[in-house]
């Protein structure tokens, strides 16, 4: 079969490979649609994860069944399915202890494209599969399922380690595609104010439409100054960070009300150490806590998010802007991720 692979670190090309085998749990997929993800480029690029020689890139999916192992109960060849970006291991001791896409060491829960063969593929393994397929609902068109793969529950999980409740005002760091889904869930969390930082104008417009209703420039000055300036020195009660580097905790400390909660879904690509200043932390006794995760995937988790956009309560629409048609195309969408033109949020293939 044939793949879009990371060669080395740089480095990326269609590769040969075998077709995976089905082990008795799992099920094997071809792709319907597929999308890159801003992490593909920390990995191919950033030498994010490592060296890795000839893996199959990719994690956003949607798909068909077209192998089941012998102990599937739930889904057969021909079902089209969700498929999450994080495949945990659901009877592993991290799953039982609520953290499953932890399950097997820390991140571990995240395979395709990290310990395996990713999904740009013309058939892909997954691991699990009662546990982590979800059939597709009616009501959601085919280019917008990889969107519930990754950016969908990345961007919730933020709101949700924020621990958003029902009025609170919420600081969103971050308005790409991760950050967008976070204004969405916290919006859909009953948020009441939401200040969203971003520059792109595309972006912006999506955050508003989204629920953002203050929009922050980062590159007007430090976040915090902002904040603090449009709640008249109170700051907000949560932050959701979906963008920036190991500096911002600084800006998000600052902009937090004591007692205050920070859900960062960021990744972290580079510096030793994330900063936190001491004193608006309230010198160690402020009760602003800091929730960093990686999000949980699992097919209850793509039921519940698919069932949002199936009975219309969260419009994917906004966060496709470039869609191309044909496997092969994968490649171009990748490099348009690379090259980031500013009316982008996301590419989606279309097979
Ligand atoms: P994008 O690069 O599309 O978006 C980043 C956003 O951050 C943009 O809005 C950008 O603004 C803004 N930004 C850039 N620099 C700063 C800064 N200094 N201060 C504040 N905001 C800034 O990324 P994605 O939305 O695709 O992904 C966001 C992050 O989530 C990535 O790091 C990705 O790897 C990570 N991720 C995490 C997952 C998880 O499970 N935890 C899963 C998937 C992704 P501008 O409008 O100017 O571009
Ligand atoms: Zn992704």
């Amino acid at each position: 079969m044939k793949g879009f692979a990371m060669i080395k670190i740089g480095e990326t090309g269609w590769i040969e490979k075998e077709t995976p085998k089905c082990g008795p749990l799992d099920a094997i997929c071809k792709p319907l649609a597929l999308a890159p993800c801003t992490s593909d480029i920390h990995t191919v690029w950033e030498g994010a994860i490592g060296e890795r020689h000839n893996m199959i890139l990719g994690h956003e999916s949607c798909g068909e069944v077209v192998e089941v192992g012998s102990l599937v109960k739930d889904f057969k060849p021909g079902d089209k399915v969700l498929i999450p970006a994080i495949t945990p291991d659901w009877n592993s001791l991290e799953a039982q202890a609520g953290y499953s896409m932890h399950s097997g060491g820390m991140l571990a829960g995240w395979k395709f494209s990290n310990f395996k063969d990713g999904v740009f593929s013309e058939f892909f393994h997954v691991n699990d599969a009662d546990g982590n397929l979800a059939l597709i609902p009616d009501g959601i068109k085919v280019e917008h399922a990889p969107m519930l793969s990754d950016m969908v529950p990345t961007g919730f999980h933020g709101a949700e380690l924020a621990d958003v409740q029902y009025g609170d005002t919420v600081l969103v760091i971050g308005i790409g595609p991760v950050g967008l889904m976070s204004v969405a869930g916290a919006n859909l969390r009953g948020a009441s104010r939401i200040y969203a930082v971003g520059t792109r104008p595309k972006c912006i417009e999506a955050a508003k439409f989204y629920g953002a209703t203050d929009i922050i420039s980062y590159k007007n000055g430090p976040i915090d100054k902002q904040v603090l300036d449009l709640t008249h020195g109170k700051g907000v009660d949560k932050v959701i960070i979906a963008g920036g580097d190991v500096d911002t905790f600084e800006e998000a400390i600052k902009a937090l009300k004591a007692g205050g909660k920070i859900g960062n879904v960021n990744y972290l690509g580079s510096g030793t150490y994330v900063k936190i200043p001491r004193v608006e932390w309230g010198v160690g006794m402020g009760h602003k806590q800091i929730n960093g995760g990686l999000m949980p995937g699992g097919r209850l988790r793509m039921e519940k998010l698919g069932s949002l956009v199936a009975i219309g309560k969260l419009d994917l629409s906004k966060l496709i802007t470039h869609t191309f048609k044909g496997f092969e195309k994968v490649e171009d969408a990748l490099y348009l991720m690379k090259d980031k033109p500013a009316d982008l949020i996301k590419p989606v293939v279309v097979i």
